[in-house]
């Protein structure tokens, strides 16, 4: 299949792309790169730009006809949204429609949305099925809500298939070594903890240790980026006309903050001190997905995504890449 990637550059995206190819896939990326890398589109064409930017968008999909839309292109800090929501209601939604807009115009009917387990707020039922309600805490999870809402009503209307996949945390780095997490600001927590573990920072901040779970620190499910690219691979082979699929992507198994600063010191040998901070805004105490439905519909489940095989690869990237792809 053509598939027509949008922030392709980033993390996620990028690794998803070499999956793609891998999987016998063609590839466009388009991105912005305002938190996408360059270096990090590796064997795929680049085309740069914006969304909104409707002319260049129209013009660049209907001269490349995809049969497919695999829509990362977004902003993505659960913290940010809530500091900064206009750049998320402007980004996250208007990048979105516009990508509808121009997918109808040019009859491109099938899209893979990434969208998030912040779409669900504080779960009321841990694992989270999908069928849970959907009552974000933040910004972020508010804009891709609206989306994944716009896709559904788009399918019933217009004939569009898609397959929402929503992540849980997304760690690691590729299995060759050559993609790898790098955020301008970094606020992600395994990257920062490997970054004192390399001297980069003095400790790590653990933001909350009063919440309602056994160690009092925020519990998530976190997905090697190597496992959430084969969802995507195989989200594609699903996506049929008119119908939409919803899938967690993540392990069904949580762990803590200090579970994984715990993990990190035991594989990197260094004491990475940790303070504890006021919470963060935005975060829900515990993510944990549900997994069963991504087993049945796409035949995917997680198989690298043990929390020291996360914490290894990531660690072996920040090593490898001290400064990402400054270096
Ligand atoms: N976290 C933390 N210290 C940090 C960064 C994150 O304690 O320096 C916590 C954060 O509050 C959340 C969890 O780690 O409970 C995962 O946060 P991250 O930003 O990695 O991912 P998110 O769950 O926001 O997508």
């Amino acid at each position: 299949m053509k598939v027509f990637v949008t922030g392709g550059a980033g993390y996620i995206g990028s690794v998803c792309v070499q999956a793609l190819l891998r999987a016998g896939h063609d590839v466009l990326v388009f991105d912005n790169l305002s938190e996408g890398h360059r270096q990090a589109v590796l064997d795929a064409p680049l085309v740069t730009g914006d969304l909104r930017d409707h002319s260049l968008l129209d013009r660049t999909l209907r001269e490349y006809a995809p049969d497919a839309v695999m829509h990362f292109a977004a902003s993505a800090l659960v913290a940010e949204s809530v500091e900064n929501p206009r750049k998320y209601y402007e980004n996250n939604i208007e990048s979105s429609l516009s990508l509808l807009r121009t997918m109808l115009a040019c009859g491109v009917r099938r899209i893979v949305f990434s969208s998030t387990a912040a779409t669900y707020g504080v779960p009321e039922i841990v694992p989270i099925p999908e069928d849970h309600p959907q009552q974000p805490i933040n910004p972020y999870g508010f804009t891709k809500l609206v989306i994944e809402h716009a896709i559904r009503d788009y399918a019933r209307a217009y004939g569009l298939g898609g397959v929402i996949l929503r992540y849980f945390n997304a760690a690691g780095a590729s299995h060759d070594g050559r993609l790898g997490e790098h955020h301008h600001h970094e606020t992600h927590l395994i990257p920062i903890v490997l970054q004192v573990a390399l001297g980069q920072r003095e400790h790590v901040k653990i933001y909350g240790t009063d919440y309602p779970t056994e160690d009092g620190t925020c519990v998530r499910d976190f997905i090697h980026v190597e496992d959430l690219a084969e969802a995507h691979v195989r989200a594609l082979d699903y996506c049929r006309d008119g119908h939409v699929l919803a899938a967690n992507v993540g392990t069904g198994q949580g762990h803590s903050v200090r579970q994984v600063i715990e993990t990190a010191r035991a594989v990197t040998g260094h004491p990475i001190p940790a303070v504890e901070a006021p919470r963060r805004p935005g975060d829900p105490p515990v993510l944990v997905a549900a997994v069963e439905r991504a087993r049945r519909e796409l035949g995917w489940t997680a198989t690298c995504s043990d929390l020291r095989s996360i914490i290894q690869s990531a660690w072996q990237w920040h090593r490898a890449h001290p400064h990402g792809y400054e270096n």
